[in-house]
This record gives structure tokens, sequence and C-alpha cells, in this order.
């Protein structure tokens, strides 16, 4: 049963979450006040309210993970998300990381490899007022059908940069990924500059469980 009320002790509990994450870095005054909105306890089971607002990861079942929050202000952050944006989310999860983009005002398509987080998320997240548009996939492969994105973001931890990816992205646009190796994985910004011209840039080491399908594990 999802906690969908927002409690006074929530939104405290959100205060200091959003304090934690600025020091560790967050600049970005539209991706703190995001954080500082959404209502994390709703993503979770209520027995585990006193957890939500940790800055950790958390299981989400079959051997998932809501992502720690200061890793979506990360990765939100180097998205340099713009209103109206068309984003990709490969890993919907529980939703949280999407609806931190639709806060931002984007138009997110979000793909999901696990039926039943899949199905999990899209009857939840539109019950706290968060519509992405929700596939079941493997997103390993992108989401051709509705290329060109402004930018993609992948929450699980890849090999490598999938090809495929880059060619899924618009002409300015900019790619977030993970890679490394299952345990550990270092940050990567792939923005690209024309049809056949990309630029890199690394940051620090995060730890996602890992992309699987056919350019994944
Ligand atoms: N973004 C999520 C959130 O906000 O809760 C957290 C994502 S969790 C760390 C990683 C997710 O990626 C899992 O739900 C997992 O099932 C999914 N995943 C793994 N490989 C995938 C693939 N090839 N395509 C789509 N989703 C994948």
């Amino acid at each position: 049963m999802n906690n969908l009320e927002d409690s006074y002790k929530a939104k405290g509990l959100r205060r200091q979450l959003v304090k934690e994450i600025e020091r560790k870095g967050i600049k970005s005054e539209a991706v703190l006040s995001a954080i500082g909105k959404m209502p994390r306890h709703a993503f979770f089971d209520s027995i585990f309210l006193e957890h939500a607002y940790e800055d950790k990861a958390f299981p989400i079942g079959e051997k998932q993970t809501i992502s720690q929050p200061y890793t979506v202000a990360f990765q939100t952050e180097l998205l340099n998300v713009s209103k109206g944006n068309k984003i990709l989310e490969i890993g919907t999860g529980s939703g949280y990381q999407a609806a931190i983009l639709l806060e931002l005002g984007a138009e997110v398509f979000t793909i999901e490899y696990n039926q039943r987080l899949f199905q999990k998320t899209i009857d939840f997240l539109p019950k706290i007022g968060y519509h992405p548009h929700f596939f079941r996939g493997d997103g390993s492969q992108g989401l051709s059908k509705h290329a060109p994105y402004d930018s993609i973001v992948v929450t699980a931890g890849a090999p490598n940069v999938p090809e495929t990816l880059i060619k899924q992205l618009k002409i300015g646009g900019v790619l977030v990924i993970p890679v490394g190796d299952q345990k550990k994985q270092k940050m990567i910004t792939i923005k690209k500059l024309s049809q056949n011209k990309a630029s890199k840039k690394e940051f620090t080491h995060f730890s996602f469980v890992p992309l699987l399908g056919k350019n994944g594990w």
C-alpha cells in the first residue's frame, strides 16, 4: 500500500533531504525545488515511510531499487531540462525520476524491462498526478519509434555506450549514462554535435543495478 498523504512530518524530512543534496553539490534551483516538491514516501510501501527521505537507494522489489535522491538530482542536473523537452528515460523503476522530469516541464517517455515493475508504476504514478508515456521493453535499444529526443537518461549501469542511443538523440541533445562494471560505474555525458560527431564528458562514480537486454549485461 502506498502512502499518498503528504504529512507535515514528510514535508519536514523532505526539506532536510534537499539541504543534504545541496550540501553534496547540487546547484540547480529547479532540480532542488523538484526534489523538494516530490512526495518520495508515496513511492514506498507505507511501512518504509521513515526510509523515504534518507539519501539512499531503496529496494522496490524484483531486485531493483528506487535511486538515491542525490543520484537522481545529479543525472537530472546533467540533463539541463527546459520546459517542453522530449526526454527518454531508460529504467522506469518506481517512476520517481520520471516524476522529477515531469515536474521540470519535460515530456517524458519512460521504458521498463521488468513486467511487474512496469505494471506497478503504470498503476501508481498517475494516482499522484504524473503522466509520462509508459513503455515495456528493452530500453538498452532505446525507443526508436518516438525518436529523436532532446535527451536520454539511463538509470541502470551499462557495460558501454550503446551507439543506437546516440542515434536517437537530436543534434545538440545529450545522453546521460552510467558506464562501468556491474558494481561501479562512471557517469558519462555524450553530447551529439552533428550527425556523426559527439563530445564526451566523464564524472564521478555511482553504483547502479545492471542494465539488462541486448546492449546491457
Ligand atoms: N529510474 C528509477 C526510479 O526513479 O525509481 C530507478 C531505476 S532502477 C535503479 C533501474 C531500472 O532499470 C530497474 O527498474 C530495471 O528493471 C530497469 N532496467 C534494467 N535494464 C533495463 C532495460 N534494458 N530496459 C529498460 N529498463 C531496464
